[in-house]
């Protein structure tokens, strides 16, 4: 037996024959000099044109199996198609250095994605796998290759690495995990299997051809490939599985079911979302609710703000999906780990964790916030949609957004548009706005606690350093204090208490946290009905929907 460590990239485990697929664009590439312009050129009109047409048919393959947010990356991978850094440079270099189309589709694609790979977001460096992708998936075309892997029986699919158009075009029933010997777990790809439920492991290393056609099993939960696992791993592998199984079986009477405290309170298991896939998941999930919408997944992948009506749209649409349940969207929440570079591109700071970000670049940029706020009290005209202020510091700070908010509501009014009755809540993850709380909660109609920020900040541990882990697991005193502090506030004031960070779904904590007074636990989608069966389990009083 053999162990592959890498990365969990989806959960699940799976058995089967392993088969290896190869990358070699750009060995097979037609390099050396191309002898006919005319007929290189026409090679890349004609690829141009029929590469759109298959990222149009794979949005709409990718639509049916995985939803709209998701398939979004096919309507991207066209527009780098049709931009003009890449285009252009590909026709350079047939035209001025008489390269053949398909090796300048390659070489195009690897410049461009070098400056991606430069950039200081990690989600703007996992970019340049796309472009690799469509660059490839050109140069395919020029030469008049297939690009899809036909599949006679059901394997588990290893490959240096896989382009989302590859991921989705797989036949579903074929494919029972996937295996990549680089990429990130930010990748499209990643989240592609995610959504998919197929287990996925990343970043396993070079794979060995003799391990082709080998008996293998993978464990996407921990990261894990074994090649021809012995009885023993096997056993308890399938033991696992069959106690997961159980689990699914016993959660299923969670659907439905809703709690309430001893104060006579609902309290609620919603869902945390990025983008319009993920409110489809929550309520396939019988989430109660979305608790935390991240709307900065609309400002990225793309060179400037979406709209007003883009943004309307969007929260209008995410807030349907709910049929009268709230949906809590979060403003823009940039700055940190998550960097747009048309916003903070000109940010230059030593320490960005504790600088610009949300609602302190908000503040310094309040058209931004007006907009977004226009957006969200459209949308509340029509649904029932609440706004929530990221990283609030000082009660000065909801002053100004407050005042923000009033002006975008008086500014539809006055033009005759419908702003509906909209709370404004804040986040409580920062140790000053904790401490601030019984300040705070007159302010604003309700408190959501971010604690993988709060956290960080109340242990000066930063989230994303594992070497700093052992300060905040298990959870510290200091935080234990700091949400007990919000939740009281919270009660004389007469609001409701949210937690939305990673901590709401650790099911060792729910006890800890309804009895503090926390009621509403925000949670991905996939967890839901397991913190409720907790949340169930720790009210003892409950009644059926
Ligand atoms: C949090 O800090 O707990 C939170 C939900 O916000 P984010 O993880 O997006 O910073
Ligand atoms: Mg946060």
């Amino acid at each position: 037996m053999k162990v592959l460590n890498g990365r969990g990239a989806s959960d699940g485990i799976v058995m089967g024959r392993l088969k290896i697929i190869r990358h070699n664009s750009s060995e097979r590439a037609e390099i050396g000099k191309s002898t006919d312009l005319e007929t290189e050129m026409s090679r890349l009109d004609g690829a141009l044109m029929q590469t759109g047409a298959e990222f149009d048919k794979l949005y709409e393959n990718a639509l049916s199996k995985v939803g709209e947010g998701e398939a979004a990356i096919f309507e991207i991978h066209k527009m780098m198609l049709e931009d003009e850094d890449f285009v252009g440079e590909v026709r350079r270099l047939v035209s001025e250095e008489h390269m053949s189309a398909d090796m300048a589709s390659v070489r195009a694609g690897s410049q461009l994605a070098e400056k991606f790979r430069e950039m200081d977001s990690e989600y703007m460096r996992a970019r340049a796998a796309d472009i690799i992708a469509v660059s490839e998936r050109l140069a395919e075309c020029i030469r008049g290759e297939s690009h899809s892997t036909r599949l006679d029986s059901p394997v588990i699919i290893a490959a240096d690495d896989l382009t989302p158009a590859e991921t989705i075009e797989f036949d579903r029933e074929m494919v029972l995990g996937f295996v990549t010997e680089s990429g990130s777990d930010m990748s499209h790809t990643a989240i592609l299997s995610r959504m998919m439920g197929i287990p996925a492991v990343i970043s396993v290393g070079r794979l060995d051809e003799e391990y082709d056609g080998c008996e293998v099993m993978l464990d996407g939960t921990n990261g894990v490939l074994y090649i021809e696992p012995t009885y023993e791993i096997a056993k308890i592998y399938r033991e696992s599985l069959r106690r997961k199984h159980e689990e699914a079986q016993r959660l299923e009477l969670m659907r439905g079911l809703r709690c309430v405290n001893r104060y006579g309170e609902r309290v609620y298991v919603s869902a945390n979302a990025g983008e319009l896939g993920d409110v489809d998941l929550a309520v396939e999930n019988d989430a109660e609710g979305v608790g935390l919408f991240r709307s900065e997944f609309i400002f990225m992948r793309r060179n400037s703000p979406p709209t007003e009506e883009e943004q309307y749209k969007i929260y209008l649409e995410a807030a349907r999906k709910l049929r009268g349940d709230e949906c809590v969207v979060r403003t823009l929440d940039v700055g940190a780990d998550k960097r747009i570079s048309y916003l903070t591109g000109n940010i230059r700071e030593a320490n960005p964790a504790m600088g610009i970000r949300a609602v302190r670049l908000c503040l310094r940029m309040p058209e931004l916030l007006m907009t977004q706020f226009r957006a969200l009290y459209r949308a509340a005209a029509k649904e029932n949609v609440s706004a929530m202020i990221p990283m609030i510091s000082l009660p000065s700070e909801v002053e100004r957004v407050r005042e923000i908010a009033r002006e975008a509501k008086e500014s539809l009014i006055r033009e005759g548009m419908d702003a509906g009755e909209m709370k404004i809540g804040i986040m409580i993850e920062t140790p000053s706005a904790a401490i601030l709380s019984d300040m705070l909660a007159p302010m604003v109609d309700f408190f959501s606690i971010g604690t993988n920020d709060l956290i960080q900040y109340t242990l000066a541990a930063d989230r994303e350093n594992p070497d700093v882990e052992y300060l905040t697991d298990p959870l510290p005193e200091s935080v234990r204090r700091c949400i007990r502090m919000a939740c009281t506030a919270a009660r004389r004031e007469g609001i409701p208490v949210c937690i939305c960070g990673e901590l709401g779904a650790r099911t060792e904590e729910t006890e800890f946290l309804v009895e503090s007074g926390v009621t509403k636990l925000s949670v991905a989608p996939t967890h839901i009905l397991r913190v409720r069966e907790k949340v169930y389990e720790s009210l003892r009083t409950f009644q059926r929907n």
